[in-house]
């Protein structure tokens, strides 16, 4: 076909989207399904963060705003940097965007020439390589493996790193392994990436209040502050306060950066919405009672979801340190058949058959870059935790 151009006809539909839509067209038709898919937190917004918007509106907060943000938002967000993560932001080096996904990619525009490379550890989120390739980046996947807390060694790093290396990805913690790296492991990869002065660093800390055990994560900046020049922190409000339809994030970064990738945004977006720009202000600047009591529900939640898993013949399941998903390894699963003859070649195949036969939606470690893994979100109730995880021992039981 002529209609499509050569870069969108590359780009995969993001996996865990389309899922979403998957579950949704099955419940339509009827079918009961448990789904362990979701990416988002399944509480409500708090009150006290609807309230700020409705306070806009009615206060005749419904403009433009500055393309990169009204002041308001960028202020809340350098208190915030400054409070909980000890990074000195000022406004005009903040860009407000609609979601942390568009801070990516506007900041994958603003940078990549083409042939320019991503280096992205995995596993990843599904978005990374897509938004690097839509941009005329290359992106290199380095496999960090479950021996070593999926995590990227600076070994690794310092291999993969070549005269065309762009950008380096870090998230932590990470989504789908829920590997936090520490102030030390930070440090060695800041070391590497000090040697090679082109070298840039996207910290994507969107799950940074999902630490558990009572730990807590590090601002990448933090440790390594030594390349606060080449580093850009991409944050937002989704997953901290339960606000993902709200669609605001904010990235921090060089200035000459923050006023391109705003520029950019002037020509896409124009801004976010001013309603949901004056809801962050306060999910920012308000009472954290929430993100406190989010963690806690959430590490119950981890706690059992791994404990089930676990106790799969065939699935093995390290307990993760942070975000909320449990990435179960069902390497023990892989190459068996069902009853009905179908083989279970990959994780891919083993999820489809876990939705077939089992009505339980979970992702593959195939969209994310390192197989034979599931992951299995807990970011929903203990009870579709549990019966989630029956459904999965019992669609694994069948296999031999
Ligand atoms: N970064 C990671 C690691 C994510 O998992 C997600 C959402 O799933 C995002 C960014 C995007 O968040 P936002 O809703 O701010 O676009």
């Amino acid at each position: 076909t002529t209609l499509i151009a050569r870069r969108p006809a590359s780009i995969r539909p993001s996996p865990s989207i389309a899922a979403k839509a998957l579950v949704t067209r099955l419940r339509a038709e009827g079918r009961h399904i448990i789904d362990l898919t979701v990416g988002e937190p399944d509480f409500v917004t708090p009150r006290s963060i609807m309230e700020a918007a409705q306070a806009a509106m009615q206060a005749g907060d419904t403009y433009y705003t500055p393309s990169n943000g009204t002041l308001a938002l960028r202020q809340a967000v350098a208190d915030k940097l400054i409070r909980e993560n000890g990074l000195s932001y000022g406004t005009d080096e903040i860009v407000v965007g609609c979601g942390a996904k568009q801070l990516i990619q506007t900041a994958f525009a603003a940078t990549l020439d083409p042939g320019d490379e991503v280096i992205i550890p995995a596993p990843y989120w599904v978005s990374y390589p897509d938004l690097a390739t839509l941009n005329d980046g290359v992106p290199v996947v380095v496999p960090c493996l479950e021996e070593t807390g999926f995590k990227l060694s600076p070994s690794q790093l310092e291999a993969t790193i070549t005269a065309r290396t762009k950008w380096v990805v870090l998230n932590s913690p990470n989504n789908p392994s829920g590997a936090v790296y520490t102030a030390a492991e930070l440090a060695a990869l800041g070391e590497v990436i000090e040697r090679h002065p082109r070298v840039l660093v996207m910290t994507d800390e969107i799950y940074e209040h999902f630490v558990y055990d009572g730990q807590s994560q590090i601002s990448f900046g933090r440790a390594v502050p030594a390349l606060r020049d080449r580093t850009l922190v991409i944050n937002g409000v989704s997953k901290a306060y339960a606000m993902t339809g709200w669609r605001i994030g904010y990235a921090a970064g060089p200035r000459l950066l923050a006023k391109t990738m705003s520029d950019l945004l002037s020509q896409s977006t124009t801004c976010p919405s001013s309603i949901g720009q004056a809801a962050a202000v306060r999910a920012l600047s308000g009472d954290q009672t929430f993100v406190v009591q989010a963690r806690a529900t959430y590490e119950t939640r981890r706690d059992r979801a791994v404990e089930l898993l676990d106790a799969i013949p065939g699935i093995s399941c390290k307990r993760p340190a942070g975000a909320f998903y449990a990435y179960p390894n069902v390497v023990g699963l892989i190459g068996r058949r069902s009853p009905d003859g179908i083989r279970i070649a990959d994780d891919l195949a083993l999820a489809h058959h876990l939705l077939s036969a089992g009505n339980v939606s979970v992702m593959d470690g195939t969209s994310y870059g390192l197989s034979p893994y599931l992951r299995v979100s807990f970011a929903t109730s203990l009870e579709a935790i549990e019966a989630g995880c029956a459904a999965i021992a019992r669609v694994a039981a069948t296999l031999d």
